[in-house]
């Protein structure tokens, strides 16, 4: 099995196209968007998790290259440093995936990286730098 999270750009042509629900259909992947913008008039873009065999998962990303997706690796990771965090809460509301969450007994924030899609959107705010960037 295969996991990765990959960058699509959708050319306008595109956006209103049924072509990630042929990944399913077609090469018996699963995939989880993690984040997408896509609009009538303009180039969509999406963050997905694709999940499958390796074979499948090659063969699917030939095919979104062969409708003019153009796609990238998802090739930056963000992580947290557990001894700066303060659990202070104020990643939670900007985090676009709700890749940071309140545990509601212990008040901590939790952090799953698997839904994290490394927008840094959480690395610019953090007061005490917790959240970095990893290459
Ligand atoms: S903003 Fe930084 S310190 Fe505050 S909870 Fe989020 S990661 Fe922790
Ligand atoms: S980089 Fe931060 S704000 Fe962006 S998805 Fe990951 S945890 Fe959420």
């Amino acid at each position: 099995m295969t996991s990765k999270k990959i960058v699509l750009h959708f050319p306008q042509r595109l956006v209103d196209q049924p072509i990630v629900y042929k990944l399913v259909k077609e090469f018996d992947l699963q995939f989880n968007i993690l984040k997408a913008s896509v609009t009538p008039q303009e180039e969509g873009l999406m963050v997905l998790e694709l999940v499958g065999k390796k074979e499948n998962f090659d063969k699917g990303v030939e095919y979104l290259k062969s409708c003019g997706v153009k796609i990238e690796p998802l090739s930056k990771d963000v992580v947290r440093d557990e001894h700066k965090c303060t659990s202070c809460g104020v990643c939670v509301p900007v985090c676009p995936t709700g890749a940071l969450s309140v545990d509601t007994k212990s008040r901590k924030i939790n952090f799953d990286n698997k839904k994290c899609i490394a927008c840094e959107i959480c690395v610019k705010i953090c007061p005490p730098r917790a959240m970095e960037v990893r290459f």
